[in-house]
């Protein structure tokens, strides 16, 4: 029986507070051949996200956390090599959540075939793929509508990126705030956001003030913590907040306190819905007729990414993620 040898990043050790590249273990391992109904897969790109974080502590969430001593996963991009699945010759183009390694054995039935792949393949990690269906799911979710002002946190990362510029393609006003000039340049003189500024440039506030004078009717919240309580001073009667992520509360070792004005929502009548994107997956196919759509128009909507190469990088990838060092979806590249 043939194997493959392959190398994948396990988890060595649980953080507490920030984690470090002692957390990450890089491992070589061999992989067997595929059994009937089976393929082997070999990863071109995969996923970095902020969610990972989360996994890495033993704690009981909407997702299973990693075990130590095992392979990390999650989003990942490759390509069939050996196949003894119908349907899935070698060469087919495969999505699956088995990133972290570079090769793969896994049943058809665990694998999402593309036809007709768009260039580069790392845009199915990125706007086609979990990224923008997250972003896509969150305006759907509080109803964003022409001449709505909508205000995204982490606007230059990968899901805000996607936010801001679909909420730009229903015709709202798009307020972002990030975490550096250049980001902040990036997004009015790239994305299309007609205001930001940088977070770290004075009280949140204030700036959110200056940018929206009237308010803002919708907050898609990617950040938490002082963000959404900026936002709440903000939101107009009857606001929506799309409760997307908290990443500023993820590295925390005790929990914060809350915002102190969520009074608010009551006077406001403020409306906050929280999600998960893999709830709404009987969607995909409004999702990708919408921003495949705009995509294929050759409308406004980019797919920023941050490359990385080298499974060995991967965990290097995922720190600068959470340092705030990518701009748009972090990707890893695996050669
Ligand atoms: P990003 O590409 O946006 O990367 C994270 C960004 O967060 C960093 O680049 C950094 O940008 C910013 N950030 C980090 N710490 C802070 C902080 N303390 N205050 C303000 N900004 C901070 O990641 P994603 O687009 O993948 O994820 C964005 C959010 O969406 C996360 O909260 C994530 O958990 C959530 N998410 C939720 C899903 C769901 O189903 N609900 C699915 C996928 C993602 P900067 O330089 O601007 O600080």
């Amino acid at each position: 029986m043939s194997v493959t040898q392959s190398r994948e990043i396990r988890l060595a050790s649980r953080p507490h507070g920030w984690p470090t590249a002692d957390n990450f273990q890089l491992a070589r391992t061999e992989v067997g051949a595929p059994a009937d109904g089976q393929v082997l897969v070999r990863n071109l790109y995969m996923s970095v996200d902020p969610y990972m974080r989360s996994r890495m502590n033993d704690a009981k969430s909407y997702v299973p956390p990693f075990q130590i001593g095992k392979p990390l996963d999650g989003g990942a991009v490759g390509e069939v090599v050996e196949s003894k699945a119908s349907g899935l010759a070698p060469g087919t183009i495969v999505i699956s959540s088995f990133g972290w390694r570079e090769y793969f054995v896994a049943d058809a039935k665990h694998l999402r075939a593309v036809t007709n792949p768009v260039k580069p393949l790392s845009t199915y990690l990125g706007v086609l793929g979990m990224t923008g269906m997250t972003a896509w799911v969150g305006l759907e979710l509080v109803e964003a509508k022409a001449g709505d002002t909508v205000f995204v946190s982490a606007a230059a990362g990968a899901v805000g990126s996607v936010a801001g510029q679909l909420a730009k393609l229903r015709g709202c006003r798009v307020i972002g705030s990030a975490g550096s000039a250049e980001k902040v340049k990036l997004l009015t003189e790239e994305l299309g956001f007609d205001a930001a500024f940088n977070y770290k440039d004075g009280q949140l506030v204030a700036q959110l003030a200056a940018a929206a004078p009237d308010g803002i009717d919708v907050y898609f919240d990617n950040v938490g913590g002082d963000h959404l309580e900026a936002a709440l001073s903000a939101l107009r009667p009857n606001g929506r907040i799309a409760a997307c992520g908290m990443i500023s509360l993820y590295n925390n070792e005790r929990p914060a306190p809350g915002p102190s004005n969520l009074a608010l929502i009551v006077g406001k009548r403020l409306t906050i819905k929280g999600f998960i994107v893999s709830d709404w997956n009987a969607r995909t196919p409004d999702f990708l007729a919408e921003v495949g759509g705009y995509i294929a128009a050759g409308k406004p909507l980019k797919n920023k990414e941050t490359v990385v190469e080298g499974i060995e990088r991967a965990p290097e990838a995922f720190l600068d993620l959470l340092r705030g060092e990518s701009v748009g979806k972090m990707i890893v590249k695996l050669s």
